[in-house]
């Protein structure tokens, strides 16, 4: 245990500065410990970076008795532990993948009350024998780190997280500070009621990250959009978010064939690989890691420089924790979303075949579609980023890409008639490529078994290339107007195309430099 002289400040201002090193809190630890000291429960969200830990490990050795911690990531567990003892701070950590040593000795600690912080995963926590050897240790708090984990409609729902709920049972009277840095507000009131914490106290810190510069673009030729932009973070870290691990070993080939020191990371990788992976990332070299959402939580470089996103993330809330994984020391950091219609017909499709319950299908549609909007706005990226998370930025943030360089709009309400129009008129039983082609009057063997080139809108957008016509056809699916349906990306009209046609809406489009679009639009043309 902490020794604490009777003359010390065991205060939790005077923990923090003596045990922790920080002058004062920040943010809103403040309230979060002083909740916890009272007896209270809390539920915290802060972004990534935030400060969460002190939250808990404060109250934790400020009041007597044990804190007990569950974390779902043994990485993260350790590291925790690992720095905590440099501290002085006695914590142990128990999970599967202990060595019988290390495992032997926090069960004696634990056994002889001498643990300031116990690290378990809820696996473990819940195992017999853990309850009851827990029972015969006095509590100091119960902290749920994570706690996104128990939202069965979060990206990264843990089922053991729903057994949570019991604790109350085993460990009556103990407050529980539950944290995490993913939360809408249908996530909070998930959290709230999948632990059962009625009465937690909820403290949402701002999720304005002011040093990320937030920036999306359509693809227009991946890898050298890649490039161009890895090119301005030579000899920093970046972190390149692929949608499949297939495409995190091409990249990460392409990038080291040109020299840069690439390494991939996904889920199927031997542990010895991964070790090596994290490794490198860690090392504080440059580095490049080209990774699935499998490098997620408990990544913790303070300098990452670079965050780009090659395919669209299905959230604006998976999105959030992956860019804030960039500049976590508070520097200027620059982020990149590349998009194309083929991500939106890919998350699309994958949602069609999904065997959610139909509730949550609309919910992860909710937030596809939310994704979709930020990535097509043309407003302040960082504002729409925050109203995905109920907040409002009074101002536009002054940094983002659409702040620095408004991207041109113009009054696209004819161009959006045609498109819909040509779409009606073949029966809404084509992909884009076709609707092009009827659009610039072109003679394709397609054109010509349908007999489109007798219907009276064929060529009547002789006047702009295909690439414009593409990029409405984007922009129309984007705000809804559109949808892609089923294995051959067929174009269909939605409830919103009706104001259009009937001339009731006006149609602000944005000029993109969008070249190419990607193959999913073009299958079956
Ligand atoms: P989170 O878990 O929310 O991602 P951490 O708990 O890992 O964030 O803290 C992020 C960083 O902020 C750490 O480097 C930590 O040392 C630092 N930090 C936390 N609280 C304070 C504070 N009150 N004063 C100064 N630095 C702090
Ligand atoms: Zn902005």
């Amino acid at each position: 245990m902490i020794e604490t002289p009777p003359d010390s400040d065991g205060t939790p201002l005077g923990v923090l500065s003596r045990v922790f090193g920080f002058p004062g809190f920040r943010g809103l630890q403040e309230r979060a410990v002083s909740r916890v000291m009272a007896g209270g429960d809390a539920l915290v969200l802060m972004p990534t970076g935030g400060g969460k830990s002190v939250c808990y490990q404060v109250p934790a050795l400020c009041r007597s008795g044990m804190g007990l911690v569950v974390s779902p990531l043994i990485a993260l567990m350790d590291d925790q532990v690992a720095s905590l003892r440099q501290l002085g701070v006695n914590a142990a950590a128990l999970h599967s993948e202990l060595d019988p040593d290390d495992a032997a000795r926090a069960r004696s600690d634990l056994h002889n009350n001498k643990l300031d912080l116990l690290y378990v995963s809820p696996e473990r926590l819940l195992s017999s024998g853990m309850l009851d050897r827990l029972s015969r240790v006095p509590l100091s708090l119960i902290a749920i780190d994570e706690a996104h984990c128990v939202s069965a409609w979060g990206h990264e729902f843990r089922p053991e997280y729903r057994a949570l709920a019991r604790l109350p049972d085993y460990f009556p009277g103990v407050p529980r500070i539950a944290l995490t840095a993913t939360a809408d507000g249908r996530t909070r009131a998930d959290i709230l009621d999948a632990l059962a914490m009625p009465d937690a106290e909820m403290l949402v810190a701002s999720f304005h990250r002011p040093n990320l510069q937030v920036a999306a673009r359509p693809k227009g030729g991946e890898l050298s959009q890649l490039l161009d932009i890895l090119g301005r973070h030579r000899d920093e870290a970046a972190i390149v978010y692929c949608g499949s691990r297939n495409k995190t070993e091409r990249v990460t080939r392409s990038l080291r064939e040109r020299g840069w020191p690439a390494v991939a990371f996904h889920a199927g990788l031997a542990p010895e690989e991964k070790r090596l992976a994290l490794r490198r990332f860690r090392s504080g070299e440059p580095v490049v890691v080209v990774a699935t959402i499998a490098f997620g939580m408990g990544i913790d470089r303070p300098d990452v420089r670079l965050v780009v996103h090659l395919d669209m993330p299905d959230s604006p809330e998976g999105y959030y924790q992956q860019i804030g994984r960039a500049g976590r020391d508070g520097v200027a950091s620059d982020t990149l979303l590349l998009f194309g219609g083929e991500d939106i017909a890919r998350a699309r499709h994958w949602l069609d075949q999904s065997q959610a319950p139909d509730a949550q299908k609309r919910v992860m549609t909710q937030r596809l579609e939310s994704m979709i909007a930020l990535a097509e706005t043309t407003g302040c990226r960082t504002r729409a980023l925050l109203s995905c998370f109920n907040e409002e930025l009074p101002q536009p943030c002054g940094h983002c890409d659409n702040c620095r360089h408004p991207l041109p709009t113009f009054d696209g309400t004819v161009a959006a008639q045609k498109v819909l129009s040509a779409i009606y008129r073949t029966g809404q039983m084509f992909g884009a490529l076709h609707v092009v082609a009827v659009l610039r009057g072109k003679k394709t063997d397609m054109v010509s078994r349908h007999g489109h080139d007798q219907l009276g809108l064929y060529g009547i957008g002789k006047d702009k290339p295909d690439t414009f016509w593409r990029s409405v056809i984007r922009q129309l699916l984007a705000r809804g107007a559109l949808t892609i349906q089923g294995e051959y990306s067929t174009l269909a009209l939605r409830e919103a195309a009706r104001p259009i046609l009937r001339g009731e809406e006006t149609v602000l489009l944005h000029e993109d430099a969008a070249t190419a679009l990607s193959a999913a639009l073009d299958e079956n043309g």
